[in-house]
């Protein structure tokens, strides 16, 4: 299975920094809360922001090391100078320096343009694999409709379709389809649909819409014809990462770290 755990990109030349140097030399602690504040305002999406007690409290540092951060200007609490930078900090909050510009990938944007590409992607396959053989470019261009206007009715349902197939289509064709609607209308055990609400917008900030309908499809085919117990409620699995589980039920949870192979491979690539 390839390697899906989450990571960022990191300057190689991070530890040799002059300002980073200069802070080394007087707490390597506080160069952990960077790094630290850094990798939490991606996991989390926050356009790096980090509430900064929080930081120092996660990674056992000392308000000494977030001081310092702030006077080397690595950290700008509200207030600060840098006009490269948003001016606007919250209180009790830090902006880190040039994030969006150093993390690309991990701004609110970014994660946006991810969910929709693979929200297109996923309705565009569930659609072209439904679609009986005379009506292509209905479905095509249906895909490409229900992808940018949520909520519109669509009432035509192919009638030469199976009904498997017809009844998955609808997953992703009803009058109000999101793609969590679409996601609890595949999932198993209808239970706790709220709390299945908050773990899929949290799901998709690590993966995509189709990679959490293919395991959801792996599931029903596991649970098939077992007793209901057996099958978790959905913000458990989706809390769990558990859409990459393998047949065998191994669980699979995403760890957020630089140090992951995909890193280095995406440095050599690029
Ligand atoms: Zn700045």
């Amino acid at each position: 299975m390839a390697d899906k755990r989450l990571w960022t990109q990191m300057d190689l030349g991070f530890t040799s920094n002059p300002k980073v140097q200069e802070v080394l030399a007087e707490s390597a602690g506080a160069v952990v809360l960077y790094i630290h504040s850094v990798l939490t305002s991606c996991l989390h999406v926050t356009d790096g922001f980090a509430k900064e007690k929080v930081m120092v409290r996660a990674s056992f540092a000392s308000q000494a090391d977030a001081d310092l951060l702030a006077s080397a200007g690595m950290w700008h609490r509200p207030g600060h100078d840098c006009n490269t930078c948003p001016a606007a900090v919250p209180i009790g909050e830090v902006y880190i320096h040039d994030f969006e510009e150093h993390n690309p990938m991990w701004t609110t944007r970014a994660a946006e343009t991810r969910i929709e590409k693979a929200t297109k992607a996923a309705r565009a396959r569930w659609a072209a694999d439904s679609k009986p053989e005379d009506a292509t470019e209905h479905a095509t261009e249906h895909a490409a409709s229900i992808g940018q206007a949520s909520g519109e009715q669509c009432s035509e349902d192919a009638p030469a379709m199976p009904e498997k197939r017809r009844e998955e289509k609808k997953i992703f064709s009803s009058s109000s389809t999101t793609a969590f609607d679409a996601f609890w209308a595949g999932y198993p055990r209808k239970v706790g649909k709220a709390a299945a609400q908050k773990a899929f917008a949290k799901a998709l900030k690590f993966t995509d819409v189709e990679t959490v309908m293919s395991g959801v499809e792996a599931l029903r085919t596991e649970v098939a014809g077992k007793d209901q117990k057996f099958t978790p409620h959905a913000a458990t699995w989706l809390n769990e990462g558990r859409w990459d589980d393998e047949p065998s039920g191994q669980l699979q949870i995403p760890v957020n770290s630089p140090w992951d192979p995909s890193f280095h491979r995406m440095q050599v690539e690029a």
